[in-house]
């Protein structure tokens, strides 16, 4: 299902880096994992034609089981291609390959088209033991254009960070003499000499860090950073225009202020990138926390109660603990076709199979239960919330309050558009 925002979600990246990671840890039996990234833009029937060669090479292939299985995977990828007319927006990246199910020869030929969150640049075909995630995983890492805005007294230094593309954009120097004056001036006159030439040298990197950094669509944030304390005069004063200044995510201790300094940011820049989030989370879990403590009646919590909230139309924010390790599993009797639902643990999936052999169905009392449907829970409210346009949350436990939403509240929350009750 898609969201009907462009905006990357929490709940996106969430689920695209639980299908990474899943694929990434997949292994053929042998060189039989078709990994393909097609961009946008590109001809579908180049790929199709590329393909068509591939399955050629493919049959000179030694190994009979190894032979089949990669020809297998290219069919299996030309008929997914074939139901494009040209590649999505963002691109498509197909993994296809005979996996292991339960040991030796219960391979099984797994499909899986992904589209990215954001445009990919490489087309790519590889035939390997594994599937080649990493250019998708890489891009996870990427992120939103942050700047990088080092200063102090001497000079300044103005650069970008796109994912872990830098750029320098702009070196000023301050032409303010040093603290310490030469002979024959008056103290206090050297002093109101040296303020003024900061000021003017604070109002020009101003009206560069504004020209610079305006301008850029979707700036997630602005770091400063320097040796000494003249960045907090530069934050303090009013320099930069307030949408920047809000913008304002960190101040940072550098060693240096040229390019020595700017990676140093770049190196700590994963480390802010995360702090951003946790703020974020703490902020909803703190207007939840809110919520409940001045029993405003537009929250709730648990399983149960979030569902029918959900089911209503009343959840503004669903709140979800990425520490919900639980499934969502559809049970069916075989005899009389009676269905129901049960939210299980995931560690007790795998016996599940046992677990309900023998047991009567509670409508027809046949020994005939079996498991019709499983989904991960978190998909599963999720998708009741996407359905009513709430915003989904997948919220870290790394911040005291993400530790509360998993410990107290069941791992799941959420914040009402209305009353439900009372
Ligand atoms: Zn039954």
């Amino acid at each position: 299902m898609q969201l009907s925002t462009a905006k990357k979600t929490s709940l996106e990246l969430f689920r695209l880096k639980k299908t990474l990671n899943t694929l990434a840890t997949k292994e053929g039996r042998g060189t039989e994992l078709v990994s393909v990234y097609v961009p946008p833009g590109k001809q579908i029937s180049d790929v199709l034609n590329m393909l068509r060669d591939e399955y050629g090479t493919a049959s000179n292939i030694k190994s009979t089981t190894t032979r089949k299985n990669v020809m297998d995977a290219i069919v299996k990828v030309q008929q997914r291609l074939k139901l494009f007319k040209e590649p999505p927006g963002n691109g498509l990246v197909i993994f296809c390959g005979a996996i292991p199910q339960n040991g030796p020869g219960s391979e099984r030929i797994e499909t899986y088209v992904i589209m990215p969150l954001e445009p990919i640049h490489i087309y790519l075909y590889r035939c390997d033991a594994r599937f080649h995630t990493e250019y998708l995983q890489e891009m996870l890492r990427e992120k939103e254009t942050y700047g990088i805005l080092l200063i102090d007294a001497s000079q300044a230094t103005l650069a970008t960070l796109q994912g872990r593309r830098l750029e320098i954009v702009r070196e000023l120097t301050s032409g303010v003499p040093g603290k310490t004056r030469a002979g024959g001036q008056s103290a206090r006159r050297y002093e109101r000499l040296r303020d003024m030439r900061l000021q003017e040298y604070f109002t020009r990197v101003g009206q560069h860090a504004n020209e610079t950094f305006l301008p850029i669509e979707n700036l997630k944030g602005l770091i400063l950073g320097g040796p000494g304390p003249t960045k907090y005069d530069f934050e303090k004063g009013d320099y930069l225009n307030y949408v920047l200044k809000d913008k304002i995510i960190d101040v940072i201790d550098t060693s240096y202020v040229e390019e020595q300094g700017v990676k140093e940011i770049v190196e700590k820049a994963p480390e802010i990138m995360r702090k951003i989030r946790y703020i974020e989370e703490k902020k909803l879990m703190q207007q939840f926390l809110y919520e409940i403590g001045h029993d405003t009646g537009l929250v709730t919590y648990g399983e149960e109660d979030v569902r029918r909230a959900l089911e209503t139309g009343a959840v503004k924010t669903l709140l979800l603990s990425d520490g919900l390790d639980a499934a969502r599993v559809t049970l069916k009797c075989n005899a009389c076709g009676y269905q129901e639902q049960q939210t299980l643990k995931s560690q007790m999936l795998p016996s599940l199979g046992q677990d309900l052999s023998g047991k009567p169905c509670p409508k027809c009392k046949a020994p005939a239960l079996g498991v019709a449907e499983t989904q991960d829970l978190i998909d599963n409210l999720a998708e009741l919330a996407e359905y009513t346009n709430a915003e989904v949350e997948i919220i870290s436990g790394e911040t005291e309050e993400g530790q509360m939403l998993k410990n107290s509240f069941g791992g799941i929350t959420a914040i009402l558009r209305f009353k439900t009750q009372g």
